[in-house]
């Protein structure tokens, strides 16, 4: 029986609704959002009293005061995701996505040779969704993992957020232990009994033989703007409008600013947006790859060196003004896949980008529809599961503007598996799912 068959055979479909909700992949800042209202949030006041203070913010140093600032960012302090928050992601619209993932997670674990023990690290978990799906495929498939070490660890800023993920992924039927101050502030033990663990930073999870997920966390970094002038280039920065009251804007900086650093000789484009920490990131992951072995797949709505102004405001499933009631509204940049793949600095091998809809088309969301069809004789659950796979799979939807990228030690695209002794396949998704 094909792996799909047996998570089928198992479990019908979960019950999720599908909401019509906003993607962030689907939009660009007109740079015209409706600005009508302009409340004193707490954050504007904040940010007002620093800028007085210090001068100018870049834009960098404004999306992590707006999104992580411990008391009130954005995340730290909110649920924003669903049909009541400020947008909806794939692994909210249809368990297929998680359930895939988890499938190729399993997968990767096989082609290298079924190490004793791997960690499931993931960056960003949101409402826990996606990893519950994920775990739910490993229980389904408790034979085949049967013996190995299982543990997972959670990188995430928001306390908000991680009660909530507690909620999903354990049943506090183990208490959970929670120390504040600790690198790891929770601890627990999931519904399928694995260990999970909380962290701000991923430079706290234990080293070992990891795979990592990063599933819309990527854009969620601060970014540098910079633009072209006649004087070369010089960085966008946030200052108070001297005209209006209580207000924001954009000017540029007077001369060069030291991040500026960051921008390729060979730059192209008029406008870039760079995010040093994603490429901090990438090379914590790559560095740990290729010491400890393991894979890193990384999800997020992007581009591959191409684009200019994506920087853009959610709030209520409407694109919202940067600039306007900061702290109340989700902030984006799109991903710069040329940017990660150079910061792997080929220690490890890169895969894609590739697009979602081909991602998940060799990893057989086809197959795996027809069977939760097959097994389902309710027509509303039907009808979720046929438009949460067009939300997923549409071109026009997140089919083409998703993307998968992906880490690997270099020996796993040109080594010989350890057990077969037999030349490695593509790992799946980038080519097509091999393990029946
Ligand atoms: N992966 C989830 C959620 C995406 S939203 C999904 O696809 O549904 C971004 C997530 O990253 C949230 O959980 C947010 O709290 C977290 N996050 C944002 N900035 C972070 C940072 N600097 N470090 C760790 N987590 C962060």
């Amino acid at each position: 029986m094909s792996v799909l068959a047996r998570v089928a055979a198992r479990r019908l479909a979960a019950a999720r609704a599908v909401i019509p909700g906003l993607w962030r992949g689907q939009y660009f800042s007109s740079g015209k959002e409706p600005a009508e209202n302009n409340p004193v949030t707490p954050m504007l006041r904040h940010l007002i009293y620093k800028i007085k203070s210090t001068g100018p913010i870049t834009v960098a140093e404004y999306m992590r005061e707006v999104l992580t600032n411990p008391a009130k960012g954005y995340y730290v302090t909110r649920d924003m995701l669903g049909g009541k928050g400020d947008f909806i992601t794939s692994p909210e619209i249809s368990q297929i996505f998680g359930e895939l993932l988890g499938i190729w997670f399993i997968s990767e674990w096989i082609a290298t040779g079924k190490n004793a023990a791997f960690q499931l690290v993931e960056l960003g978990p949101g409402r826990g969704t996606l990893l519950g799906d994920i775990l739910r495929v490993f229980s389904q498939l408790g034979s085949v993992l049967r013996n190995c070490d299982i543990s997972i660890h959670l990188v995430e800023v928001s306390q908000k957020l991680s009660e909530i993920q507690a909620l999903t992924l354990t049943e506090e039927k183990v208490p959970l232990e929670r120390e504040a101050g600790s690198p790891v502030y929770m601890k627990g033990v999931t519904k399928s009994g694995i260990p999970i663990s909380w962290y701000r930073d991923l430079q706290d999870v234990p080293k070992g033989y990891s795979f990592y997920l990063a599933h819309e966390f990527f854009d969620v970094l601060p970014v540098h703007k910079f633009q072209k002038t006649p004087q070369g280039w010089r960085e966008v920065l946030i200052d108070i409008d001297p005209q209006v009251s209580d207000k924001l804007r954009f000017v540029l900086a007077p001369c060069a600013t030291p991040a500026e650093a960051f921008i390729q000789c060979d730059e192209t484009r008029n406008h870039v947006e760079v995010c040093p920490d994603a490429g901090v990131i990438i090379q914590e992951l790559s560095q740990r790859i290729a010491l400890t072995g393991g894979a890193a797949l990384i999800a997020d709505y992007g581009h591959d060196g191409t684009k200019t102004d994506t920087f853009r405001g959610f709030c209520d499933h409407k694109l919202h003004d940067v600039l306007i009631a900061p702290g109340t509204a989700d902030l984006t940049a799109d991903v710069d896949f040329s940017y990660l793949r150079r910061m792997s600095q080929e220690k490890v091998a890169s895969l894609g980008p590739i697009s979602q809809q081909t991602f998940l088309r060799n990893m057989g969301i086809d197959v795996r529809l027809k069977i939760l069809l097959d097994k389902s004789d309710e027509p509303s659950l039907r009808e979720q599961l046929l438009q949460g796979y067009r939300m997923l799979m549409n071109p026009e939807k997140m089919g083409e503007r998703f993307n998968f990228f992906a880490l690997v030690p270099h020996q796993r695209l040109h080594g010989r598996n350890r057990q077969t002794n037999a030349c490695q396949s593509k790992p799946s998704g980038f080519g097509e799912l091999v393990w029946r």
